[in-house]
């Protein structure tokens, strides 16, 4: 029910909240696990683009197209279940975390040798 006053609103919402705090509480516990079992098998189906390894705990998800990125751990450990998928899906590809970790240090190698290179024709 919608209050004309928002201090009417705020005070039934408090007063809701301390006489259903603990059914509020297990049903938020409840769905966190529900989540957390939903995304460790929406991981058990992925495997490594470039090893084929595959168990949900070494799964990462690496983005490929970089536009408005949202971390897809982050999204799945507060519970946006449905919002972490579609990140995932839309921008990423599945690589284990070795293979991420090279990837990564690649890159960070790659920017610096241009940097090196850029820096040595500046001079020339
Ligand atoms: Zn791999």
């Amino acid at each position: 029910m919608a209050y004309k006053n928002p201090e009417d609103q705020r005070r039934n919402t408090n007063s809701w909240y301390q006489r259903n705090r603990e059914q509020h509480m297990a049903a938020t516990a409840r769905n966190k696990e529900r989540y957390r079992q939903m995304w460790i098998a929406y991981k058990s189906t992925k495997e490594c683009v470039h090893c084929g390894a595959a168990h949900p705990a070494i799964i990462d998800f690496h983005h490929v197209l970089r536009k408005n990125v949202k971390k897809v751990h982050k999204l799945a450990a507060n519970g946006a279940y449905k919002q972490a998928v579609k990140e995932a899906e839309d921008k990423c590809i599945a690589l284990c975390s070795n293979c991420h970790r090279i990837l990564h240090w690649n890159e960070v190698l790659a920017r610096q040798d241009e940097r090196r290179l850029q820096k040595e024709a500046e001079t020339d």
